[in-house]
């Protein structure tokens, strides 16, 4: 579904991001996965070649734009074109307001955020010089109703939703779609350390009575980034088995 287009991941080394790298691969894009430091790209590539995967991987600090922008023309330089960016790496928080400082929820800000805004901005350009592109943003279903703590999360992602849909505005005469998914409670180190209590009431109050696999996850994502969805953008799409409330 993929054959030819370039992709970048950013959060590409675990969890939801490593399992896109998977399926992009195996509709053969040409995956570049972005993480936060050298061990763990190093880590994740080299787990993907022990599945038979081969990725180049970086790992820019994604909130300095010259750094980012720098890599994006390295990119280009190597592979020729980007066709898909992938913005979803992301951290979670969940303490009360009385517990979070102004610094716990500028971090949360600056990743789920302004990182964003900083890859975005800086593949357009390029994106626009070749007459089309993709950009997948990852929200989450709490940007919908917001949490009942730790404000900071839910904040960002209702950003990335306003992120989504106005640059789908602002791009779309350039063929450049842009769409976000929303995943649900999904099976990685995100929510791994969870305590069962916490998680089994969760899981009863999920319609389709279980959380997300990050397959599940990852196959909205190849929808939207494919031709099959030439007709798409500015949407959230929901892949939480309407457990949105
Ligand atoms: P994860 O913790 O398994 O992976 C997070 C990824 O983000 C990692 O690849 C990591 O390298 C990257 N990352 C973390 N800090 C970074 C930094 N400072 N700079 C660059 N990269 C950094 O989490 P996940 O569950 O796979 O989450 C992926 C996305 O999905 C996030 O945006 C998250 O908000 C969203 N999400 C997750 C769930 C869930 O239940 N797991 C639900 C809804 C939305």
């Amino acid at each position: 579904m993929l054959e030819g287009s370039v992709a970048i991941i950013t959060g590409g080394t675990r969890g939801i991001g490593l399992e896109i790298v998977r399926l992009f691969k195996e509709n053969k894009a040409e995956v570049i996965l972005f993480g936060s430091k050298e061990e763990t790209v190093s880590k994740a590539i080299a787990q993907l070649k022990s599945e038979g995967i081969n990725v180049n991987g970086y790992y820019p600090n994604l909130n300095n734009y010259e750094e980012v922008g720098q890599i994006i023309k390295e990119i280009v330089v190597k592979y020729g074109h980007i066709d898909i960016l992938i913005n979803n790496a992301g951290i979670s928080a969940n303490k009360k307001i009385e517990d979070t400082t102004s610094t716990d929820f500028s971090k949360i800000m600056d990743l789920n955020v302004n990182a964003i805004f900083n890859m975005t901005k800086a593949v357009v350009p390029f994106m626009k010089e070749n007459k089309g592109g993709v950009i997948l943003n990852t929200s989450s279903m709490v940007s919908i109703y917001g949490q009942p703590s730790g404000v900071g999360y839910p904040a960002s992602k209702f950003a990335v939703n306003g992120l989504t849909k106005s640059l789908a505005r602002e791009l779309a005469p350039f063929n450049i779609r842009v769409n976000a998914v929303a995943p649900g409670v999904t099976k990685t180190d995100m929510i791994s350390s969870l305590p069962k209590e916490q998680i089994d009431p969760i899981i009863q109050s999920i319609p389709l009575g279980r959380i997300a696999e990050p397959r599940d996850i990852a196959n909205a994502f190849l929808f939207l980034a494919s031709d099959m969805a030439n007709y798409i953008t500015g949407n959230i799409l929901s892949v939480d088995g309407a457990a949105r409330s």
